[in-house]
């Protein structure tokens, strides 16, 4: 419920973090548009539900696998409260950068990608010649 709005639920996609495997590295905050995990004591959340949207573009950097994706009922997905939320977050970031080239993401779009055993970033221009050699 918000204010005095009932607010009804739904079965949709949502990321479940096992906190046991969760090793408080911090890698799954900055690929989340909508500032929906944070680190609480050591551990990433899911702040609010209606933040999270499912899509789960914070899974390919957890180099543990506490992060999937699941199907339960929640509160709907909320576009308005995550504008809300995401304008009162810090404006400051880390910008990743491409583990190949070094552009960084204020430059050339990044995607997550697990290398090597390692969870890290890769640029637009370098994932071709990742995938293709
Ligand atoms: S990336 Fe994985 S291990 Fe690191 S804080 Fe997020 S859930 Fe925890």
């Amino acid at each position: 419920m918000r204010g005095n709005i009932m607010t009804t639920t739904v079965t949709r996609q949502i990321v479940k973090i096992e906190e046991e495997l969760c090793d408080g590295c911090g890698l799954c905050v900055s690929p989340c548009a909508e500032g929906a995990i944070e680190m609480v004591d050591g551990k990433a959340k899911v702040i609010s539900d209606e933040l999270c949207d499912g899509a789960g573009f914070c899974l390919g950097v957890c180099p543990t696998g506490a992060l999937t994706i699941e199907a339960r009922e929640t509160v709907p997905f909320d576009h308005h409260a995550v504008e809300e939320h995401v304008a009162e977050l810090p404006k400051t970031y880390i910008a990743q950068t491409c583990f190949r080239c070094g552009t960084t993401e204020d430059d050339s779009p990044l995607m997550p990608v697990r290398n090597a055993g390692e969870s890290t970033w890769v640029c637009t221009r370098c994932l071709p010649t990742l995938i293709h050699g």
